[in-house]
């Protein structure tokens, strides 16, 4: 077998064709920043995602860190679990908040609701939830209620969650007060460098469009509030748009090979892949439990030619030094636990079965 290599990305000739034709439209158009492609792409985006509004920035943590300043979290406590990528909580600190984490649940990357409802106190602004792999918690329902009785924000870091979904209620990004999103070229969708933040709150809106244009006013010559510039290019909306034309198709496939994996190793108890019970999942990423030790499967693999992918996560937050003197130091036994129990193996559209067929024959030999 051919090296599987940690990722691929391909665009079919019809994409890239489209992407030229209509890109003359930009070049002849003289506005190349936040035009008519920008319009669509957020218009489409949040029929998508069904939420009201949605707000295209130029990353995904842009976009969470936008968030948090238009809830204003300055010197208030935002709680967000420890089993996250960095830009989670790198998003909290710089809008002037403080992380306080939480534990995930057992042999789960579901929050730990106990854990959260401990950590609630008179400072905390915001709960943050992170869908991670694109799976959507069990709890989010009592997530969202809790949130509403104390009456804090709840933040959704959806970069893998493009178009998940429990039920008609409940999409990733529309859960929440806002939803933040990243086109970073692995995640399920990419405009190579890109986010977008979506919301049913027109408030909050209207604070971020202020914010990303540099905090402006009406006028614009006159601002409202020291804001940034977080806008992104007609050729990224463009690039947006072509995407979501096969986002579904793209989804699609990586839910029959997530499949494909249950199937292969469905006899091995070693093995259990985490999946989202009810719904539509973007697995982004194909998450397996394992009992044996993921360091070691992982150099099984690489022998085999077979490369895993990043862990969701490998080192989380609270074992990141650099996050010492913004947090508290604690101990999160099912966070530890987790980190080095699961593997993350290839998922991404452009893998065969074939392919998959002989990484779950290497994974049953281990
Ligand atoms: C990728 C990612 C981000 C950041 O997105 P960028 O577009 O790379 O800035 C934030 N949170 C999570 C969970 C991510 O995986």
């Amino acid at each position: 077998m051919k090296k599987i290599p940690i990722f691929k990305l391909e665009f079919e000739k019809n994409f890239i064709n489209n992407f030229k034709k209509l890109s003359t439209k930009i070049f002849r158009s003289k506005s190349l920043s936040e035009g008519d492609f920008v319009n669509r792409f957020e218009n489409k985006f949040s029929k998508f995602v069904k939420s009201k509004y949605a707000v295209s920035v130029s990353n995904g943590t842009t976009a969470l860190e936008l968030a948090f300043k238009a809830i204003n979290i300055k010197g208030k406590e935002v709680i967000v679990p420890t089993n996250t990528f960095f830009a989670t909580v790198i998003s909290i600190i710089n809008a002037g908040g403080v992380p306080v984490l939480c534990d995930n649940e057992k042999n789960s990357t579901d929050p730990d609701f106990e854990e959260i409802k401990k950590k609630i106190n008179k400072k905390t602004k915001a709960l943050c939830v992170v869908h991670v792999g694109g799976i959507i918690s069990n709890n989010i329902d009592k997530i969202k209620k809790f949130c509403k009785k104390k009456k804090i924000f709840l933040i959704e870091d959806a970069a893998h969650a493009h178009g998940s979904n429990l039920d008609n209620n409940f999409n990733a990004g529309s859960i929440g007060d806002l939803g933040c999103f990243s086109f970073f070229p692995t995640k399920v969708m990419t405009t190579g460098e890109g986010g977008m933040i979506t919301s049913n709150n027109l408030k909050l809106i209207k604070k971020i469009k202020e914010y990303k244009n540099f905090g402006r006013s009406k006028n614009p010559l006159i601002l409202n509030s020291v804001g940034s510039n977080n806008k992104i290019s007609e050729f990224t909306a463009l690039m947006g748009l072509l995407e979501l034309d096969r986002i579904n198709y793209r989804i699609n496939r990586r839910k029959k090979i997530v499949h494909r994996y249950i199937k292969n190793l469905r006899n091995n108890k070693n093995y259990s892949v985490i999946i989202q019970h009810k719904g539509k999942c973007s697995y982004y990423k194909c998450i397996i439990k394992t009992k044996k030790n993921s360091s070691m499967i992982k150099r099984i693999c690489s022998k085999k030619n077979i490369e895993l992918t990043g862990k969701v996560w490998e080192v989380p937050i609270h074992k990141q030094k650099v996050f010492r003197k913004f947090i508290k130091y604690e101990k999160f036994k099912n966070s530890d636990h987790f980190s080095k129990h699961h593997i993350c193996p290839p998922n991404y559209p452009e893998l065969s079965f074939k392919e998959v067929d002989f990484i779950t024959s290497v994974l049953n030999k281990i």
